[in-house]
């Protein structure tokens, strides 16, 4: 299972990549979760023609129980994807981190991923703020690969560092680490150049490079991505280039685990960096899904915040 959580600024374009990606991997034949975890709740807008999708802090503010279901707090979009959005609390009322926490633990209760048995899950996280709440998806077993989205603008720049340099405060625990800048361009000067020198920097590549475009807003107003309507175009190959990578990388990933449970050399853990976390996803009951693929969500603690 491949869990990628895309982080960056907002407004930088992350849920436009993450649902032009999750459209990808479905029209490459995996089932796909994408969960937007901002609170504008617009995530999973352009997978979902504009059909409203209740965001999971809506419905426990509006019902005194938990749903019992996921079709209550799910729709199923493009590709068959499964749709999710965290939602937020009310403006000025709470904080958003927790909102995320107490869906992930729902999530975990409503069994989702066992359920599902998704190919790809998709998180798709505000980077402005990386508090205990937003960088849930990088700990406890959710993604283990991150994306940062950004141009070549100081301040989205700005908010990539600091996710990369969270994720790498986490990193030691085998939790996620950042597999590569996604560029999505804004047209300022030298923007490659930039950018690929803020990547060179921190060790981190670009691993893709997305035109500014109006296409995206067409697509946009119609409730769809550009890989839907347009697949064959070349926009829509940057978003299939990308999630064959790391579909292959995927594949490499367990054939090597593969390796390592037939000559018994252990090299499962090595293989996909998490050891320390198969073991704890295990112990602590979480939803594995198999006997050495950590598949669970972990429960999460709090978020440490005051409010
Ligand atoms: P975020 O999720 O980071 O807040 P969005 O994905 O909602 O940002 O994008 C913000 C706006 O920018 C949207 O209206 C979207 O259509 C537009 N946008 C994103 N990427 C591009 C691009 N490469 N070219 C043109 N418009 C884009
Ligand atoms: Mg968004």
């Amino acid at each position: 299972m491949i869990k990628l959580a895309i982080y960056g600024k907002g407004g930088i374009g992350k849920s436009t990549v993450t649902s032009n990606l999750s459209a990808a991997f479905a029209m490459r034949g995996k089932k796909v979760i994408q969960i937007g975890c901002d609170p504008k709740a617009d995530s999973t807008g352009n997978l979902l023609a504009g059909k409203p999708l209740m965001p999971v802090m809506n419905y426990l503010r509006e019902h005194d129980e938990d749903p019992t279901s996921l079709g209550e707090i799910t729709a199923r979009g493009f590709g068959n994807v499964l749709c999710i959005e965290t939602g937020g609390p009310t403006p000025g009322l709470g904080c958003a981190g927790r909102g995320i926490i107490s869906t992930f633990n729902l999530l975990d209760d409503l069994r989702l991923l066992e359920k599902e048995k998704p190919d790809v899950v998709l998180f798709d996280v505000l980077g402005d703020v990386v508090c205990g709440g937003f960088a849930a998806p990088i700990r406890e077993g959710y993604a283990e690969k991150v994306l940062i989205v950004t141009s070549g603008e100081k301040m989205a720049l700005y908010a990539a560092g600091n996710i990369n340099s969270a994720v790498l405060n986490f990193e030691d625990r085998g939790y996620a680490s950042v597999e590569g800048i996604i560029l999505n361009r804004r047209n300022v000067e030298s923007e490659r150049e930039k950018v690929e020198t803020f990547a060179r920097e921190r060790g981190l590549r670009i691993v893709a490079d997305i035109p500014r475009d109006r296409a995206f807003q067409t697509a946009e107003d119609q409730g769809r991505t550009i890989v839907e309507l347009d697949p064959d175009g070349a926009i829509a190959l940057r978003f299939f280039d990308l999630a064959d990578r790391l579909l292959a990388e995927e594949a490499s990933g367990s054939a090597a685990a593969e390796d390592g449970r037939r000559t018994g050399s252990g090299s499962v853990t090595a293989a996909n960096g998490r050891g320390a976390e198969t073991g704890r996803m295990e112990e602590a009951g979480g939803m594995t899904g198999g006997t050495d693929t950590p598949h669970g969500f972990g429960k999460l603690e709090d978020c440490g915040c005051p409010m």
